[in-house]
């Protein structure tokens, strides 16, 4: 049996084979006991959404790569769906990390993803909504942490990791395309 997409497969000692999708490729993690067929018949069954969130996730790349030509529609836009998922996500993760907050603020920055002051406020640039939504969650979980630290030591990071494992290839990606994204800024 051929599968339609070419994928990474990573074996571990898990119990449950899953699919992430990212722009630069499938990954498919799997337990060690499953074999590559079981694995193919698992990916043909769940070919019609592989395409679709494939789709979806290229088109957020798209978004981000068009974040330079931003229009007033379009702040308009990231504005409200930052104040409507940012909030969620803080709600969310707080209790993770053990802590809590104050406000929440949206802004268009031009430096930074993310701030939190030392009452608790917490401030996101909204332009964060052309990045993935695991990439908002790693900002998010940051910041939180900075509830704990408010610094960037081996501490703190240690708090991020525990709380959000992918941070590092999610800070990556924000990094890389960190000018692009910013470009929307105005
Ligand atoms: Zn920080």
């Amino acid at each position: 049996m051929k599968n339609k997409f070419e994928y990474t497969l990573i074996r571990s000692r898990r119990s449950t084979i899953c699919v992430q999708i990212k722009p630069e490729g499938i990954v498919v993690r799997a337990p060690y006991l499953v074999t590559n067929a079981q694995i193919k018949a698992f990916l043909k069954e769940r070919e019609a959404w592989i395409e679709k969130h494939l789709m979806k996730v290229r088109e957020q790349q798209r978004k981000a790569e068009q974040a330079g030509i931003l229009s007033e529609e379009d702040h308009k836009r990231l504005r409200s769906e930052a104040l409507r998922v940012l909030p969620e996500r803080v709600r969310y993760y707080a209790p993770l990390v053990g802590v809590d907050y104050g406000r929440i603020s949206v802004r268009c920055q031009k430096t930074r993803w993310g701030s939190c002051t030392a009452q608790g406020n917490l401030n996101f640039n909204y332009l964060l909504m052309l990045a993935p939504p695991e990439v908002q969650d790693s900002v998010v979980v940051h910041e939180l942490c900075h509830r704990l630290y408010m610094n960037h030591s081996a501490d703190f990071y240690r708090e991020v990791l525990r709380v959000f494992p992918d941070y590092r290839r999610c800070r990556q990606w924000l990094l890389r395309h960190e000018e692009i994204l910013l470009r929307g800024q105005r």
